[in-house]
């Protein structure tokens, strides 16, 4: 091979983008509101030039290159500051999912080695749940009280008293836990490192379909990869002149790389906080005139539903685009925000995939064709990114035709898609030659076009929020009277889907729907505890001897109001 040595080999390091932003960017805008409700305008340049502060202090705490910082934070300005401070310090970035049960995060915390952990301070309960079990070697907290506020310089914050409870617990500092305001008054700026390309730089964990939340680690040169091609007029079309609010919570594989592609194109950025519910995005959007925003369908929803009820009261015309993905986006949603002049753009990806693989626009020359050929074509996954490549493979081990017929599981590869679990677990997911196996049961059209008709993995998706069917399957046969537990998921409207657990009893033993849900909130969040309990004498099993979910699925999953014969139903809600 003849090397192009005329070229540079400069490294594709995220501080060259956060280096962009305060150089060419710092009079954009961030908007954010407290969890007291406040809106705060602060910009790019502030929110950088107190990143170089925070990454000094964190360097006095001891984190060194390659050390990893856990942040249980909302979409707010400080989780900004570590977004921008932890990779250009040679750090990395981990975001934990609040969400997440205390054992979970318990487990997640010490599998990825948090050295810090950033807690805002209404998360603190969240904390405190999982303390005992896991204790990093510091706890950094953000708090709201306005003491604090006074200390940001963030007027609107110390102006307004917070509503009773809106802040949570929190404004006052556990044993050892040490004040963010306070650690920035007193820190030396740190000038970025032009880190290697290929160091880690950031962090999550995906729910694994049986076993532990399996890490995800993002090197410098995925993320910069991808926020170039994320930005793509095709992809999410961000550009300097647009306000981007990202609804998907920064916990949630780096905000869809939001942050990061808004960094590397000076646009302006919104962060709404804790507050997800339609009416407070509805302010945001239109009291910001932000051009795009992006989350999970059951968000936009609820933000149909109030812009149905009340179609004048917010002013959307900026609102160029709605990024959708995490969950299938149904027809009506779509239609539904056409009706408001609204686009929505549905996105696949997954956390191994950085996670943007695949985008939905409709192409030239179907902007003619019937409303319900364009809908059906917008409904699907989409088209992979440039540098992504997509494959799939039927249950008979053969790559699928591109027919639009055959099925197969989806596989990917490309430089943002990952290679490896942290820790090696689920190796059986990667090939040699850097294929990743999704788990999502796909056809592909002519051109590329993706569509997922069914789920490979024994997951749950609940309003954008993994469930596992197996982890909760096993406690529930850990019950004394279950002799057989099988969960499956149930399409819900508010939620997407929702789990339904599927329950054979020991002869002559008893168990209730509330007594099961007690046991199972031992290992789930409440969230994830199932609505509902179908009681069976036997679960039907494949001739491989595993529960046949398919069936299952038939019984219970279009509301399974009746039963069959010998079952017994217990529908709690
Ligand atoms: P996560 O790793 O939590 O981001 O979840 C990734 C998974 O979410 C994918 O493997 C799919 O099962 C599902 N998913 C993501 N986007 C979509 C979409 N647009 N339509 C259907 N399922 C999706």
């Amino acid at each position: 091979m003849r090397e192009g040595l005329m070229m540079d080999d400069h490294p594709l390091s995220l501080a060259a983008i956060v280096q962009r932003a305060e150089t060419f960017s710092p009079d954009r805008a961030v908007a954010f509101r407290r969890p007291d409700g406040t809106v705060g305008k602060t910009t790019l340049g502030k929110c950088a030039a107190r990143a170089h502060l925070l990454a000094g202090a964190l360097r006095e705490l001891g984190v060194g290159p390659g050390d990893v910082v856990g942040t249980l934070l909302w979409n707010q300005p400080e989780h900004l500051e570590l977004y921008l401070a932890l990779p250009a310090m040679g750090a990395v970035i981990h975001t934990l999912n609040p969400r997440l049960s205390a054992e979970e995060l318990g487990f997640i915390i010490a599998d990825a080695g948090d050295r810090v952990l950033v807690v805002d301070g209404t998360l603190l309960p969240v904390l405190e749940a999982i303390e005992p079990a896991c204790r990093p070697d510091r706890v950094v907290v953000v708090r709201h009280d306005a003491g604090a506020a006074a200390a940001s310089g963030d007027p609107g914050a110390a102006a307004a008293s917070p509503e009773p409870g809106a802040t949570g617990r929190g404004q006052q500092l556990g044993p050892g836990h040490l004040d963010y305001e306070q650690l920035l008054s007193g820190a030396q700026p740190l000038a970025w490192s032009m880190v290697p390309e290929r160091a880690a730089a950031a962090m999550c964990y995906t729910s694994g379909t049986t076993g532990r939340p399996k890490g995800v680690l993002y090197s410098h040169r995925a993320l910069v990869l991808h926020s170039i091609c994320a930005a793509l007029p095709d992809a999410t079309d961000v550009s300097a002149r647009d306000t981007v609010l990202p609804v998907v919570p920064m916990f949630h594989v780096n905000a869809w790389g939001m942050i990061y592609t808004a960094a590397l194109v000076g646009a302006g950025l919104v962060l709404p906080g804790p507050r997800l519910d339609a009416v407070s995005i509805l302010e945001l959007l239109s009291g910001e005139r932000v051009t795009i925003t992006a989350g999970v369908p059951t968000v936009w929803m609820a933000v149909l539903q109030a812009l149905d009820a009340e179609p004048d009261r917010w002013d959307l015309r900026a609102l160029r685009a709605l990024m959708v993905g995490g969950s299938a986006v149904p027809e009506s949603l779509l239609a539904g925000f056409d009706r408001h002049g609204l686009r929505i753009v549905q996105a696949w990806g997954m956390t191994e995939t950085s996670p943007l693989a695949s985008v939905c626009r409709l192409p030239a020359e179907l902007e003619d064709a019937p409303a319900s050929e364009r809908y059906a074509y917008r409904a699907r996954q989409g088209r992979p990114l440039p540098l992504v490549e997509i494959r799939a493979r039927g249950e008979d081990g053969r790559l699928i035709e591109w027919d639009d017929v055959a099925m197969g599981e989806l596989e990917v590869r490309g430089p943002w898609v990952a290679r490896a679990y942290h820790s090696g677990a689920g190796a059986d997911r990667f090939t040699d030659d850097g294929w990743f196996r999704t788990g999502d049961v796909v056809r592909i059209d002519r051109s590329g076009n993706l569509r997922i008709c069914d789920r490979a993995k024994d997951l749950v998706k609940s309003g954008g929020e993994w469930i596992s069917s197996v982890d909760m399957e096993n406690l529930l046969m850990a019950h004394d009277a279950v002799a057989e537990a099988a969960v499956i998921a149930v399409p819900d409207e508010r939620w997407g889907e929702r789990p339904l657990a599927v329950v054979a009893l020991h002869p002559g033993m008893a168990a209730d729907a509330d007594e099961l849900r007690a046991h199972l909130s031992r290992g789930f969040a409440r969230w994830q505890l199932p609505d509902r309990f179908e009681f069976v004498e036997a679960i039907p099993r494949t001739a491989t001897g595993k529960f046949k979910k398919t069936a299952l699925r038939e019984m219970f999953a279009s509301g399974g109001a009746s039963a069959p014969s010998p079952a017994r139903s217990a529908a709690a809600r």
